[in-house]
């Protein structure tokens, strides 16, 4: 058998997901009982929404989890460089050896013909003048400078067979896949050939990735085909759901790692729960170590169904760990690292001691920063003269005005509020009071856009998002409407309002 080689490729465009450490951690497993490597690979060759902070946060967060790798950026190995911002030239020369093969090709549409052939409602290869362009259009159009993107020459009949370990042979009707763009007209690759590459390049031997993935596995097929390589096998997860059986969303599901660290969730808790998403041990117990797993994992016995998510059982599991494993002395230390410790006080005291009279009234008063949940009732929450749908729908207007941020600042917070007031007619106080009872349980508490701050987006969407839920919820079909609302025009006002709010009064 050859070498088993596996990888996990997040793309740092957010935060880090627990679907990546899911990924990551049967990948991990299939390695170690193969005797094989796990290597993590980072896939940031969106130039438009990459980061380097998220890059940071997902190392962080899955080393925080327990995972580690043998190769990437932060270890290195004999296969890097692991980023893929950094292997640019590799993939440029594949994209044109598969051009001077006719297995690609330089596409000049504009923005304008590519909107002729989506209406036209056909895949983008039929009626695509380049596909089959002459030479001499061609050199033309490279004289004057003129942009390209390169695409691969998907055939027009034909199909594509995938075998997928769980599943039967998975078939695609080539005649209904675009022409792929592999190289984009700033010279970076897409995800596909930049994938392909270096799975190939890496010795990558088997692809272990969500379902999610599937439908782009007949371009990754053709391109492996195209360019003479054996394929890996491809092993694709089910994915991880909500409860209702849709995909997991953080609007359901608390979806950052970081949230359960913040809420206090052991991380190992968190490990095993993950790899109880779709797999059972032979044994049946459900709870166990990740050195456990590995002793008798046998991913044949991944099942499609039972990936849902349940964070009331995983609660249940994290207790288990408290209740069993951990002395007294133990836990006192897993409080202090977690965020009982001299140094959180001390940044939450500017917010606090201007309301203390004696030491014993700082943790009533600061309580909420470490509580899991914060109690309410739906009528503390609901401002004066305001009825529960309405205040609920601001709070979902105002999540999306958040969301727009990459960290909730207290100052960004702050602006935002006002934006939201200033355009739907709602005082301030009519939506700061809501945001308090949500955030802190209570009427009157510490500064609240600091405290927000201080207690991270995820803790707090998901406060803001149980306020709503109180209140009565917003239903799916009003949410879709919002959503498209605060696309289509919600939005723009907001961003309008924000600038001026930042206007220089002089
Ligand atoms: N960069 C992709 C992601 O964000 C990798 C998908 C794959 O594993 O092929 O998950």
């Amino acid at each position: 058998m050859t070498d088993v080689r596996v990888r996990i490729a997040p793309s740092p465009t957010g935060a880090p997901h627990v679907g990546t450490a899911y990924i990551a951690l049967f990948n991990l497993v299939f390695a170690k009982v193969n005797q094989g490597k796990f290597i993590l690979r980072i896939e940031d060759t969106d130039q438009t929404r990459s980061r380097k902070v998220y890059e940071t946060a997902v190392l962080d967060a899955l080393k925080w989890v327990g995972l580690s790798w043998d190769e990437g950026p932060d270890v290195g190995g004999k296969y890097g460089p692991y980023r893929q911002s950094e292997r640019t030239e590799i993939y440029r020369k594949y994209a044109e050896q598969l051009v001077e093969e006719g297995k690609a090709y330089r596409c000049f549409c504009t923005p304008e013909m590519l909107e002729q052939l989506r209406k036209d409602q056909k895949p983008i290869k039929t009626n695509n003048i380049y596909r089959d362009a002459d030479e001499k259009t061609i050199q033309d159009k490279l004289e004057k400078n003129e942009p390209y993107t390169i695409r691969l020459k998907v055939p027009e009949e034909g199909e594509c067979v995938i075998s997928d370990r769980f599943r039967e042979e998975v078939r695609y009707n080539y005649s209904e896949v675009d022409d792929q763009i592999i190289l984009k007209s700033d010279g970076f690759p897409t995800y596909h050939l930049a994938n392909v590459v270096d799975d190939h390049l890496m010795k990558i031997s088997h692809v272990i990735r969500g379902e999610e993935w599937l439908t782009s596995t007949p371009k990754h097929v053709l391109l492996y085909e195209y360019l003479g390589w054996e394929k890996p096998e491809f092993i694709h997860m089910p994915l991880l759901k909500n409860p209702d059986g849709s995909k997991l969303s953080k609007r359901k599901n608390p979806t950052s790692i970081f949230y359960y660290r913040e809420a206090g969730f052991l991380p190992e808790a968190l490990l095993n729960y993950l790899s109880l998403m779709g797999y059972s041990r032979p044994n049946g117990e459900e709870k166990f170590s990740l050195e456990e797993m590995i002793v008798d994992f046998d991913i044949n016995r991944v099942s499609l169904g039972g990936s849902v998510f349940d964070l009331q059982k995983l609660s249940w599991l994290s207790g288990k760990y408290i209740r069993e494993d951990l002395t007294p002395q133990q836990l006192a230390k897993k409080l202090v690292a977690w965020r009982i410790n001299e140094e959180f006080i001390a940044q939450l005291m500017p917010l606090v001691s201007e309301r203390m009279d004696t030491l014993g009234d700082f943790m009533p008063l600061a309580s909420f920063f470490w509580s899991r949940d914060v109690e309410y009732t739906s009528e503390t929450v609901l401002p004066k003269k305001k009825e529960a749908k309405e205040t609920a729908e601001l709070l979902q207007v105002l999540l999306f005005a958040f969301e727009e941020q990459e960290e909730w600042l207290a100052d960004q917070i702050s602006i935002s509020i006002r934006a939201i007031a200033q355009i739907h007619e709602w005082k301030i106080r009519e939506i700061t009071h809501p945001l308090f009872v949500a955030i802190s349980g209570k009427k009157v508490a510490p500064p609240l856009f600091d405290s927000m701050e201080y207690l991270g987006k995820d803790i707090c969407r998901v406060r803001i998002v149980k306020a709503m839920e109180t209140l009565g919820g917003v239903s799916k079909k009003r949410l879709q409407k919002l959503d498209s609302l605060w696309k289509k025009s919600m939005k723009g006002q907001f961003e309008e309002q924000v600038l001026e709010i930042q206007k220089p009064s002089d």
